[in-house]
């Protein structure tokens, strides 16, 4: 008799996280709304820069990431020795989670907030602890009811997905004074070039000892398909983070083509502005049609419906014509459909589809 081969506890509890839908069978020219990304691709400096990579391809590429690094902080005015990049965001929080946490161990998370908390802190054998919000918003003073001697980690997305919402700075900052010492604050601003004027956490990460912030090169920079992301906080965090990571966990063109998105900023800005444009038209059309949604700071708009069942049958109807959103039930909102904000005429033919929807359901 031998024992039978058994994953490490939590694993089995992960449900597979399922991504954005991306085809519809039997129609060519679906229009993808479902998974945040930039309707115009990539910049074309990012674009050049990645084609070059492949005369380099035979070499090993950097392991410490430095032109990246410098580049990041460069832009952003931050100090290149305390920014770490990785596969995507995901693996910074991965990085996070099995640095800091493990059996016993409690890993805070909002009710709304992003899958990748809950499945990191799983892999990692800590218990994932979820806090309501309040009108689908942060709630910071139940976030801190929520901490204790367990917590090790508290992971808010600002602003968060998949509803839109974000909180002030301000807000930020009394929570990462709130929460016990043991403790680290990570806020991932996937989403915060969509915002003007604000940093993501970066001073907070600056001045507190116990301050993470997470970014992403999958969203406005449009790069989600080669997977960069980037970490910056303290130092000491900066240099355990380093310990675990692999040596070659980015490829020369990931870095490369993210080193020249960075610096194209012209790129970012205008992506913003559309965004803003549209957002805006998208949340007032849908409102027009009888489907309220929360003001969004990203770029994405979280559609409410009357039950789950009309959001369902609302899905249904927009895959019938081409048009994939996203279904949030996994998030905890299954009356609601996430839509991303895309080019003009795919926000256009969205409203008029859901508008329709709308108007047959209520005839
Ligand atoms: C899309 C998204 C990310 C980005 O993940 P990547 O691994 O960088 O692609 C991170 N956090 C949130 C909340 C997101 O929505």
């Amino acid at each position: 008799m031998t024992d039978p081969i058994r994953p490490q506890p939590g694993i089995l509890d992960i449900a597979l996280y399922e991504g954005g839908a991306s085809h519809v069978a039997g129609i060519s020219d679906a229009i993808k709304l479902s998974s945040n990304e930039n309707p115009h691709g990539a910049s074309d400096r990012a674009k050049e820069a990645f084609s070059r990579t492949v005369h380099k391809l035979h070499r090993y590429p950097s392991t410490d990431h430095a032109a990246l690094r410098q580049a990041i902080g460069d832009v952003h005015g931050l100090d290149p020795a305390r920014i770490i990049c990785g596969v995507g965001s995901d693996e910074i929080i991965r990085m996070i989670v099995n640095a800091y946490a493990g059996p016993k161990d409690e890993v805070v998370h909002s009710e709304h907030g992003f899958l990748m908390y809950r499945i990191a802190a799983l892999g990692a054998g800590a218990t994932p602890v979820s806090v309501p919000e309040r009108e689908r918003t942060l709630d910071v003073d139940a976030i801190l009811k929520a901490c204790g001697k367990k917590t090790k980690l508290v992971f808010i997305a600002n602003p968060n997905n998949p509803t839109g919402t974000m909180v002030g700075l301000a807000e930020l900052e009394r929570l990462a004074m709130g929460i016990p010492k043991q403790a680290m604050l990570i806020i991932d601003s996937a989403y915060a070039e969509y915002v003007e004027g604000y940093d993501g956490g970066a001073d907070l990460a600056s001045r507190l000892p116990n301050v993470m912030m997470t970014r992403t090169f999958s969203k406005i920079y449009g790069l989600g398909g080669l997977r960069i992301g980037w970490g910056y906080g303290p130092k000491d965090i900066i240099d355990v983070l380093n310990r675990i990571r692999d040596p070659f966990n980015l490829s020369t063109s990931q870095l490369e083509t993210a080193e020249a998105a960075v610096r194209d900023q012209d790129w970012v800005v205008q992506s913003r502005s559309e965004n803003a444009r549209l957002r805006h038209w998208l949340s007032e059309a849908l409102a027009e049609r009888g489907v309220p949604n929360d003001t969004s700071m990203a770029n994405f708009v979280l559609a409410r419906f009357g039950s789950e069942a009309e959001a369902e049958a609302c899905d249904e109807f927009l895959k019938k014509d081409g048009l994939i959103v996203r279904r949030v039930a996994s998030y905890g909102l299954p009356h609601c459909l996430r839509i991303t904000v895309g080019d003009e005429p795919s926000c256009r033919r969205v409203a008029h589809m859901i508008g329709l929807f709308k108007a047959g359901a209520s005839a």
